[in-house]
């Protein structure tokens, strides 16, 4: 296993990492994998098989290490996401490593929950600690539409036995798109208050040909009329660190998330950047700013090399995406860059 941190940078106050604009950078996002195991209509599409090749995957040794190193550089919250993460075999065993790195202090997982039955009590013995599910409809006939397959009864039991597990708070996230699920909003708000889980509305962003051509639904006049009709408030507690706007029922038993990039986006406050399988740094999901770290960590950078890289690359990000000025930009696919 490589040497985890160098003496000179391990000790003293962190240094945080702050952009070009100011932000301070303590969000990692890990896409532990490109693969997936559905084909979401805004994500990839049907028949989709233009995966990076396993020799280009970060081992989890070099995944170990640039988390460790973004850790010394003062990030906290580590996502892995992907592709589904789920579908990278030991995840378990790299949570439980990730875990026990000096400085992070929350380590959360997305996932479409396919898998989830089998893998909930092992990820939360691994030291995960919270759990986002993909789940955009409570019909399976709609699920089966949107996904390219029939799993609303698996992702349903992956729920359940991530309670069993105890995970709290569970997120729902919810593409909302028009025609196609956002008639659900309020079955979903149901499904989830009845759990304690708590439901994200979010936006669908222009991201590959799959994202550009669903239904693009404004989530704000439908969160302003879900206000109305259920009495929510706008919550000021943050769960997270994340992009998402909250309200809550008037006696807080069920929280709304709210997630706008393209109504109201929130780049002044962005605090991530995202990892991708390959060992690309991408430095915003709506633009191509990007930074290689495989063949680095390949030719053998020491630790001392590998923040100054980190540091270089956060020099890059840009100020904000431009999903609604240049639509078409953003040609790569959500999981490819790690959603
Ligand atoms: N497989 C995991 C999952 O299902 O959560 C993690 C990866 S997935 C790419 C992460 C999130 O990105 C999911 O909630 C998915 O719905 C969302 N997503 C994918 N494409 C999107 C798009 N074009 N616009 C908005 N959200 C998108």
């Amino acid at each position: 296993m490589p040497t985890l941190s160098s003496p000179a940078s391990n000790t003293g106050p962190q240094p945080a990492l702050i952009d070009r604009f100011g932000r301070s950078i303590d969000y990692l996002r890990l896409s532990v994998t490109d693969r997936c195991d559905l084909r979401c209509n805004y994500c990839l599409p049907k028949g989709f098989n233009g995966y990076e090749v396993p020799a280009n995957w970060l081992s989890f040794d070099e995944i170990e290490r640039v988390v460790a190193a973004f850790a010394r550089l003062g990030t906290r919250r580590l996502r892995l996401t992907g592709g589904e993460p789920l579908l990278r075999r030991n995840l378990p065993e790299l949570a439980t490593r990730l875990s026990a790195l000096p400085g992070l202090e929350d380590i959360s997982l997305s996932t479409n929950a396919t898998q989830l039955r089998q893998q909930a009590q092992a990820l939360k013995a691994a030291g995960v600690r919270r759990l986002n599910v993909s789940l955009d409809s409570l019909d399976a006939a709609r699920v089966a539409a949107i996904a390219g397959r029939d799993v609303l009864a698996s992702v349903l039991d992956g729920l359940e036995a991530a309670r069993e597990a105890g995970f709290a708070p569970v997120k729902i996230n919810m593409v909302v798109q028009n025609g196609v699920n956002a008639d659900e909003i309020d079955a979903m708000i149901d499904y989830c208050r009845q759990r304690d889980f708590v439901l994200r509305l979010i936006e669908l962003m222009p991201v590959g040909d799959t994202g550009r051509s669903a239904q693009f639904a404004d989530v704000q006049p439908i969160v302003a009329a879900l206000a109305r009709r259920h009495g929510l408030q706008p919550g000021a507690q943050e769960i997270g660190g994340g992009p998402a706007r909250y309200w809550r029922s008037p006696n807080s038993r069920f929280t709304l998330g709210v997630i706008t990039p393209i109504s109201q986006h929130f780049c002044a406050s962005c605090n991530r950047v995202r990892l991708s399988v390959d060992g690309t740094l991408y430095m915003c999901l709506g633009q191509n700013e990007k930074f290689e770290l495989r063949p680095l960590l390949r030719a053998g950078i020491d630790d001392a090399s590998l923040e100054a890289a980190i540091r270089e690359a956060i020099e890059l990000k840009p100020e904000r995406h431009e999903f609604r000025e240049q639509p078409a930009k953003i040609i790569r696919f959500m999981s490819a860059t790690g959603g």
